[in-house]
């Protein structure tokens, strides 16, 4: 839809980088002892959930003044809390993102509000109000492992080829941030399909086949899918998939793509093969599989043998990991098990952080501006801005009233638009730009390759009549 909706997803942006993943509710099931009932309290302010709740996306929401109602002291230092925590994952955040986006800190939000004034204060801040897409929910959730981010996953998936109908095999699911892109991936197309009023024919739906073997990194994420009505499309299995493979009550997923992100995904490999099974050195240990021997897993027969991949189509996989070493273990064996058009690529995402340079005298200076004379006007205007006062040249020798030093972010977006309806946004500097250091943007080296589909009798057959070739 395109309001947020009572019990559902939605997400509180109150910047770059600092976003809150909220359930929005019509009541207090939780007892809060607002009178407003449930209230997002940030560093911008307090958000009851009723004033979130029904508003297109997109919307800018000012705070609110919220009554704490018979919210007791022990709340109220839980709430502190919560702020507290929440300004510390934002200066984390601004460790590495300087960037201004919306709120302004020195201009309208005073920092973790201490007492009632500072509250009140805090309400003229502001969030807006964003709907739940996997990249929204990339950048918010709820870390228990390293995530796969948006830049990584949208390539991947592309890679892979997931469409509206595949069957997706993911393992581990870890944080959910793959689990939830690759969901929309196989189902987004039936959407649309209905969007366009033209959904008449039923589409086949696929499906994501998610295996984690924490205990409670699965039933965390198992609990968030049905927050995210997300049941149906995904179905996470709690499971050592290097030791118990793929198949799904003994059934197979069918799966047309494959992701793995292990740290030793040369493992579950052998798992991954067709009809026939793997050749003996690389068959896992599966104890207590009929006729396994020392860790070996000997199949007594090779019919026992059920592939979790679709017997009909080529197969699409990319590991995921962040050493070479790992790479070169999962390349050999993905050659001993038959794959081809085995490559890898590195994806190298950066943020480029664009700032303006304010002009002072000296390094207008050095950079050769001080040619012209409104640019010496421009830089004797600097330094008396700096001094704080201006002796007149004029000849009536008046002490000038110069204009305070205006110390907020010169990066203000207000600030730069303001500037442009003058037309002088010029003058404010140089625009220049600087892009993060090479180290920070190594996430991991995805390792595609594809599994071509058996060359069963059937086919020999078939191309042996096509082609006219005689035994
Ligand atoms: N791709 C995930 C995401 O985007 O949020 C993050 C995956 S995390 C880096 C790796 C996960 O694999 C961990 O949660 C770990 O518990 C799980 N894992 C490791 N070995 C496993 C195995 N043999 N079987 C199933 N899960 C495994």
């Amino acid at each position: 839809g395109s309001v947020s909706k009572t019990n559902s997803l939605s997400i509180v942006h109150l910047k770059r980088d600092l976003q809150l993943p909220t359930i929005l509710k019509d009541h207090d099931e939780d007892n809060e002892g607002y009178s407003e009932g449930k209230v997002v309290n940030t560093r911008f302010g307090s958000f009851p959930h009723t004033t979130l709740i029904g508003l297109p996306w997109g919307s800018q929401v000012r705070a609110s003044i919220v009554d704490t109602g018979s919210r007791g002291r022990r709340d109220k230092q839980d709430e502190k809390k919560r702020k507290r925590e929440e300004a510390d994952a934002e200066e984390h955040a601004n460790k590495t993102r300087k960037l201004e986006d919306g709120n302004d800190d020195e201009a309208s939000t005073p920092g973790a509000a201490k007492d009632e004034k500072e509250a009140v204060a805090a309400a003229s801040g502001f969030i807006h109000l964003l709907p739940p897409t996997p990249e929204n929910w990339t950048s918010s959730l709820p870390h228990r492992t390293q995530v796969v981010y948006t830049p990584d996953y949208s390539y991947i998936l592309h890679r892979i080829r997931a469409r509206p109908g595949t069957n997706i095999i993911e393992a581990g699911a870890g944080s959910g941030s793959f689990t939830h892109a690759s969901a929309r991936a196989v189902f987004s197309g039936m959407a649309r399909e209905e969007a366009n009023g033209s959904a008449t024919k039923k589409r086949k739906l696929g499906k994501v086949w998610s295996f984690e073997f924490h205990e409670q990194r699965h039933e965390k994420l198992q609990l968030e899918l049905q927050e995210h009505g997300l049941e149906g499309l995904v179905q996470v299995t709690h499971r050592d998939v290097c030791e118990e493979g793929f198949l799904v009550d003994g059934a197979s997923p069918g799966a047309d793509a494959v992701f793995l992100d292990l740290p030793a995904p040369w493992l579950a490999l052998p798992h991954l093969s067709r009809s026939t099974p793997p050749p003996p050195k690389l068959r896992p240990s599966a104890p207590g599989t009929p006729g396994d021997t020392n860790g070996t897993m000997e199949l007594a027969t090779p019919q026992l043998w059920i592939s979790p991949l679709n017997p009909t189509a080529p197969v699409h996989i990319c590991t995921f990991s962040p050493c070479i070493e790992q790479v070169q273990r999962t390349v050999s064996v993905m050659r001993r098990l038959g794959w081809v058009d085995i490559e890898m690529v590195e994806i190298s995402q950066k943020r480029f952080e664009i700032r303006r340079d304010r002009i002072g005298i000296e390094n207008g200076a050095q950079r050769g501006l001080l040619t012209t004379p409104a640019n010496v006007d421009e830089a004797l205007a600097r330094l008396v801005e700096v001094e704080g006062t201006f002796k007149s040249f004029h000849e009536n020798g008046e002490k000038v009233e110069v204009k305070k030093k205006d110390k907020s972010n010169p990066n203000n977006r207000e600030k730069i638009l303001e500037s442009l309806v003058d037309n002088k946004v010029y003058k404010e500097g140089n625009l220049t730009h600087k892009s993060e250091p090479e180290v920070k943007t190594h996430t991991s080296y995805l390792v595609f390759a594809v599994l071509p589909p058996e060359w069963s009798e059937e086919d020999e057959k078939r191309a042996r009549r096509t082609w006219d070739i005689k035994i």
